[in-house]
């Protein structure tokens, strides 16, 4: 029955992802199980989106009773659950507005948008460039497509669009070269995840602050994939000692609702004004139900002391293996979210995690990606960790 659906769906799905050759009906925590009933250990959640495992009770019946209520009703009318979600993201977050949409693509768009907009409303029409990092990855539109700092994503697709400056990773001297040349916002993943889980370096996030703040340049962070948990922080510019003018978020914010949302301080937000930019699902009152669910779960079950803790015991087993497997060059990451660097085929290594019943997968050819949702228990990783060890004795 599972290869019936595989076979169709290659027929007549568009073929742009690379599969696992098994048919997922059904989750529950840490787990998922496909159509012939199989168990696998889930280490990849959706790609960071199930933070808080699959069918989280709270999230589920938060949807469920707001589907009851009132699904959709457009941003031509006030809505209360989109006030009580963008409520809570200020309050945790040193933003004070937020735009609602449904997507980290989305998110980041608006983001491009409102730094141009920002700055043309003060300087003009001259000054529109954005500095973003090489080996960044900011969504496939083509604006955020223009933003990611691979080109090997462009391919087919050029031309991009213009005004994008892409400058090496934690180097200071090129952004402080390039910072003065008609450039309105710096945009940065603090942890490169599809860049292959690569931590920015504190000193450069530090100067970054400091060069925009000093020429009123705007500070994006990319939190996509490290926001709502993923580092133990419900956001990871909390570990650099700094705040950013607008912050992007979607992946887990609706623990698998489609959602996104660009959060910003009132000086900025506010060169959005009525009619400039919009969505018709944005923060609509289902999505925004999800996400109120979601964080209000984390903060009533303590799911970020959790995740530090269970973080740190991944790691400390990580460690070892480092030690014990000389294929492992370089283990990077924080809290639950941690990238093994590999000598030998990542891919095929996934493909025996897989034979053996745990899902995670492969970055930039040579990284293995692990993202367990915050919910993880010490038993489930070391499920995890006592198969990593019969794999990587292989290699
Ligand atoms: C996944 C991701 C995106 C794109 O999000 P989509 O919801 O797929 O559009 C953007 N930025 C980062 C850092 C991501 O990890």
């Amino acid at each position: 029955m599972q290869d019936e659906v595989i076979r169709k769906a290659n027929s007549i799905i568009a073929n742009t992802y690379k599969r696992f050759p098994i048919v997922i009906t059904r989750g529950e925590g840490c787990w998922v199980w496909d159509l012939n009933g199989r168990r696998y250990l889930d280490f990849i959640c959706g790609i960071a989106v199930c933070n808080l495992g699959h069918t989280n009770r709270n999230v589920v019946n938060g949807i469920v009773a707001q589907m009851e209520k009132l699904s959709h009703i457009s941003n031509l009318f006030y809505n209360d659950m989109q006030v009580k979600a963008a409520d809570i993201l200020v309050q945790k977050s040193f933003g004070d507005k937020v735009f609602f949409c449904n997507s980290g693509a989305e998110a980041n768009e608006a983001a491009i948008k409102l730094a141009r907009r920002y700055s043309y409303k003060k300087y003009g029409s001259k000054r529109f460039h954005i500095i973003s990092m090489e080996n960044s990855f900011h969504g496939r539109t083509l604006g955020t497509l223009s933003a990611t700092g691979q080109k090997r994503f462009w391919e087919g697709f050029e031309p991009v669009l213009q005004g994008f400056i892409h400058v090496p990773f934690n180097s200071r001297k090129v952004v402080e070269e390039k910072i003065k040349e008609g450039v309105c916002a710096v945009i940065i993943e603090l942890i490169q995840g599809e860049g292959g889980v690569r931590v920015a370096d504190p000193d450069f996030v530090r100067f970054l602050r400091k060069i925009t703040e000093e020429n009123d340049v705007i500070l994006i962070i990319d939190e996509v994939q490290t926001g709502i948990g993923r580092t133990g922080k419900l956001f990871a510019y909390e570990h650099f000692g700094i705040e950013p003018d607008l912050m992007t978020l979607a992946k887990a914010l609706g623990n698998g609702f489609p959602c996104g949302a660009l959060i910003g301080k009132e000086k900025f937000m506010n060169a959005f004004d009525i009619g400039s930019h919009a969505s018709t699902f944005g923060g609509n009152p289902l999505a925004s139900s999800a996400i109120l669910a979601t964080l209000n779960t984390i903060f009533d079950e303590d799911l970020l002391t959790k995740a530090q803790k269970m973080g740190d015991y991944l790691w400390q087993g990580l460690k070892k293996l480092k030690e014990n497997f000389s294929v492992i060059k370089d283990l990077r990451g924080m809290g639950l979210m941690w990238g093994i660097e590999v000598s030998a085929d990542a891919e095929k290594m996934v493909q025996d995690f897989f034979e053996e019943g745990i899902l995670i997968n492969v970055t930039q050819g040579t990284v293995l990606r692990l993202l367990p949702p915050l919910t993880v228990t010490k038993e489930e990783i070391d499920i995890f960790l006592e198969t990593a060890e019969r794999v990587l004795r292989k290699y």
